[in-house]
């Protein structure tokens, strides 16, 4: 059997982030580690690293129905790992986190006020004011943290819906973090197919 290696526990992360950010809305920042390794790692080696090993979100969505022992194990509909779906969601989710960086900058420049709301799928606001303290970080930083969150609960919200569908990681097929990095393992190696 293989030896477990520290990333195998990785899992864990997912839950303690959004745990954490149940409770403290600016532990929201902590997801910026999600996006911004992933992105060195491709640069930095011209491979997928990230996803074939230290993606907290990948793992858990293979450990819950290894675990809960269930999962339909059915293949996702071809259109969900389609370039132009694929692609197009990269476009979505890059235009959805520009929003947020564009919320931000309003409650920075006192154009807007602080909701301190959680929006699931884009569209639900969620009260979620007893995760934020006033005075504790200024109101911009706690505005990010609470857009940056609702992306991310979004998204691995998602991701566990597919998993309970069809196979596991099925959410990989389109994340708009392995799209990215896949792009840049391209353009790295020209013409070779990185490993997704
Ligand atoms: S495709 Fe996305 S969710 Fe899947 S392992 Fe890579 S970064 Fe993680």
């Amino acid at each position: 059997m293989k030896k477990k290696q520290w990333y195998d526990y990785l899992w864990i992360w997912p839950i303690l982030y959004f745990a954490l950010g149940f409770f403290n809305i600016l532990f929201a920042w902590l997801g910026m580690i999600d996006f911004l390794l992933p992105l060195f790692i491709a640069v930095m080696g011209g491979n997928k690293f990230f996803c074939n090993d230290l993606c907290g979100r990948g793992r858990l969505f293979a450990v819950i129905p290894k675990t809960f022992k269930f999962t339909r194990k059915k293949a996702a509909p071809a259109w969900l790992s389609s370039k132009w779906f694929r692609y197009g969601f990269l476009v979505f989710f890059a235009a959805m986190f520009c929003n947020v960086a564009y919320q931000t900058w309003l409650v920075f420049g006192g154009a807007a006020s602080l909701k301190e709301t959680v929006k699931l799928f884009w569209t639900f606001r969620v009260p979620w004011g007893w995760a934020y303290t006033a005075g504790t970080a200024p109101e911009w930083a706690a505005q990010f943290s609470f857009g940056f969150y609702s992306l991310m609960l979004t998204s691995a919200l998602i991701g566990l819906i597919l998993m309970m569908f069809y196979r596991p990681r099925t959410w990989c097929v389109f994340c708009p973090m392995g799209s990215m990095t896949q792009l840049i393992c391209k353009a790295r190696h020209r013409g070779e197919e990185p490993d997704r």
